[in-house]
């Protein structure tokens, strides 16, 4: 595949960093999007070689967003490829959730795929070409305990990509939701290690995924091989769920 500028939301951390290598190791240039730790964005672009590039706005706030990209293509160039990946969770049982808890997932998880995806799809439209690829999770699928806010908002991601692939494939442009199961990263890492076990018990190949997995499945989606695959939503969860 000729070398393009990728957008990676949440790129210089866990499973976003592991995407933003594997496209780096592919030939394109990548922009990381990130929002709080510069330690993480600074080693990311120091083992880029010149290939990658940290941006550091709030993907939740569409102003920050349309001046962030604006950045980028006078940086780097026209963008082909966006990958939706930043996330957080704020977890707790619905009927104690502070109303806080419930819009910073949204905005963050969801709104940012609106935000993102409504500045740099005029431009894809243009090109006649795109790659979008919104990073869910099994939650979004089946639910969880104590993730009625981010289940909801990792849910509305897959009815927000298959929306969008439908408007863009006349144009080109490929629209997939990728719904990883359990990924070891620092997001997993702050969980209580006996609820981590009874997840790994719970997963049919025995262990929880590694980010590079998901990179792996988010370097095909992108590529000119997959032109012919939109729309979809894609389990990478060890078995655990079979949607
Ligand atoms: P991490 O917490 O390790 O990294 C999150 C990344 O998102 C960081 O780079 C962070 O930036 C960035 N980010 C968070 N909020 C914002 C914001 N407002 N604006 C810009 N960037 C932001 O997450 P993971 O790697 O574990 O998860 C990545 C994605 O995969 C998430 O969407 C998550 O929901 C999803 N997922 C993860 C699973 C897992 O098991 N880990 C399972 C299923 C889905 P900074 O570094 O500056 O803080």
């Amino acid at each position: 595949m000729s070398q393009k500028v990728a957008v990676v939301t949440g790129g210089t951390r866990g499973i976003g960093l592991s995407i933003s290598n594997a496209l780096i190791a592919e030939g394109h240039k990548v922009a990381a999007v990130y929002f709080g730790n510069n330690e993480a964005a600074m080693k990311f672009e120091g083992a880029a070689n010149g290939n990658g590039k940290a941006f550091k706005f709030d993907v939740s706030d569409y102003a920050a967003c349309e001046r962030g990209y604006a950045e980028i293509v006078e940086s780097l160039g026209d963008v082909s490829i966006l990958v939706n990946n930043a996330g957080i969770t704020r977890d707790g049982m619905f009927h104690k959730m502070p109303e806080e808890n419930w819009h910073s997932v949204i905005h963050t998880n969801l709104n940012s795929c609106f935000n993102m995806c409504r500045v740099i799809v005029p431009g894809m439209r243009d090109q006649k070409f795109g790659r979008i690829v919104n990073i869910s999770s099994i939650n979004g699928q089946k639910g969880q305990f104590g993730q009625v806010n981010y289940a909801a908002a990792k849910a509305g991601m897959i009815g927000f990509s298959k929306a969008l692939a439908l408007e863009s494939a006349a144009k080109g442009i490929t629209v997939n939701t990728v719904c990883p199961g359990y990924i070891e990263t620092e997001m997993t890492g702050h969980m209580n290690q006996d609820v981590l076990d009874s997840i790994v018990k719970q997963i049919p190949v025995g262990r929880m995924g590694k980010p590079q997995e998901i990179a792996d499945v988010v370097s095909f989606l992108v590529s000119e091989k997959a032109a012919f695959i939109t729309g979809a939503t894609l389990s990478a969860n060890g078995g655990q769920y079979m949607a």
